[in-house]
């Protein structure tokens, strides 16, 4: 086999490798994107929990000021009622309407805290089927890549195989050039010689329709047993089967 036969017998079974690597690298992806999309409305429900517990905090103290308040409150009628003047009864009563005021100020502040850690449980309750269903399409992305690998294991474990053994009988520095080739182009390192006009020596290459320099198409159908590349979209250039056959018939 020729350098370039056994360039085009790579390229045969690496296209396919290819291919179904990509399958399974797109189901990957799509399962990495679900996931994500999960992970954000969790850390979201996060936020809001960790609000809500901040304002389950702050109503808790009120609760603990406003009862401490009706203790002095009690303290002081007791007070009241065995004052023995009527300034020191007044002097009381006083602070008594001075305190009282402060505890319905807190309490009222309270009641604001509570409204809020009420709207923030509406809000996490709001989470639930939102998270439902990411969680749902999660799973399905997540069964989806399972189901491929399963589908595409063993071909590509073959396919794989193949392609070790393809890669085998290409020399080295031309199985790096297309290894570089074929990720630049999604693994479509060959490209085919287009005829043009054969009587004017018009060569084009297929894939990207650059003009073939005659003194390049030469060295390709002298098959010197080297590669050469598209001068524009560098991929290695190959003669049809049967530009191949009819070069051989006239030797
Ligand atoms: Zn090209």
């Amino acid at each position: 086999m020729s350098l370039l036969q056994q360039l085009l017998a790579l390229h045969r079974v690496d296209v396919q490798v290819r291919s179904l690597r990509s399958r399974l690298e797109q189901a990957d992806r799509f399962l990495a994107g679900q996931q994500r999309q999960l992970d954000e409305l969790l850390a979201q429900r996060t936020d809001v929990e960790n609000q809500r517990r901040q304002l389950q905090a702050q109503a808790a103290t009120m609760e603990v000021e406003s009862k401490s308040i009706d203790a002095r409150v009690q303290r002081l009628r007791n007070d009241l009622n065995q004052s023995g003047n009527t300034k020191q009864y007044n002097a009381i009563l006083c602070e008594m309407k001075s305190i009282e005021a402060q505890k319905d100020a807190i309490d009222e502040q309270a009641l604001g805290i509570l409204e809020r850690v009420e709207q923030t449980s509406k809000r996490l309750e709001g989470f639930e089927p939102l998270l439902a269903e990411r969680t749902r399409l999660r799973d399905a992305a997540k069964a989806e890549c399972a189901q491929r690998r399963q589908d595409t294991s063993e071909r590509l474990g073959e396919l794989e195989r193949e392609r070790a053994a393809a890669a085998a009988q290409v020399p080295a520095d031309a199985m790096s050039l297309f290894d570089e080739v074929a990720d630049l182009h999604d693994g479509e390192a060959m490209s085919e010689v287009e005829v043009i006009d054969a009587r004017h020596r018009e060569y084009a290459c297929s894939a990207c329709n650059t003009e073939i320099p005659l003194a390049l198409y030469a060295r390709l159908a002298g098959d010197t047993g080297k590669v050469v590349q598209c001068v524009s979209c560098k991929r290695i250039l190959h003669m049809a089967a049967s530009v191949v056959a009819e070069t051989a018939r006239k030797r």
